[in-house]
């Protein structure tokens, strides 16, 4: 009696693991995906992954992961990266580079925000007597009046129920009543130059 070989039946080949996962908004109700990307594959294999693909899986989840958007796992599952990576051996690589990336993007933020910092302290300040040109040159010089002195004058002024000769200045009217004294007010009324 020949001896029974146990030949491992060959496993067929399948879609690779890789290429069931995507990112996108998928709709609730239509289950339609939008701004949907894959990682392009089409591969086969016997195992889980053709040869190279679980990289290709993880730099897939590590970019979404600091994306922040979602990954459908392509069998119901949908989450973030980090959360759907747990079942791979990979996991703890798919987390720190989530973590590397978004120390990164922030450096590069804080980088940039320390750049445009020293710019803007490098850009010198307009002392005001410039500005006053640039504003000359843009509009015109601003006619400054001459200052005119205050003149007196005298006018007919009316004080209660008398009218006087009145020195007016800044309106104020100086007169002598019929008594010769010497008043100043501002209550009167002007009647005219004389
Ligand atoms: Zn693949």
């Amino acid at each position: 009696m020949a001896a029974k070989t146990r030949t491992r039946k060959p496993l067929a080949p399948r879609a690779c693991e890789c290429s069931w996962w995507y990112t996108g908004d998928v709709d609730s109700e239509t289950q339609d995906v939008y701004d949907e990307e894959r990682t392009g594959c089409t591969a086969t294999t016997t195992r889980e992954f053709a040869p190279g693909h679980d990289a290709r899986l993880k730099s897939f989840l590590i970019r979404a992961g600091i994306n922040g958007t979602e990954v459908h796992d392509g069998r119901g599952l949908s989450g973030s990266a980090d959360a759907l990576a747990v079942r791979f051996g990979f996991y703890p690589q798919v987390t720190n580079g989530i973590i590397r990336g978004l120390a990164k993007a922030d450096q590069k933020v804080f980088r940039q925000q320390a750049r445009e910092a020293r710019r803007e302290a490098r850009r010198p300040v307009t002392p005001v007597a410039d500005i006053d040109t640039q504003l000359d040159a843009a509009f015109g010089p601003v006619e400054t009046p001459e200052p005119v002195a205050p003149q007196s004058h005298r006018a007919m002024v009316r004080v209660g129920r008398w009218t006087y000769e009145a020195d007016v200045l800044d309106g104020v009217a100086t007169y002598r009543d019929r008594s010769d004294r010497v008043h100043s007010t501002r209550t009167y009324t002007y009647q005219q130059a004389i």
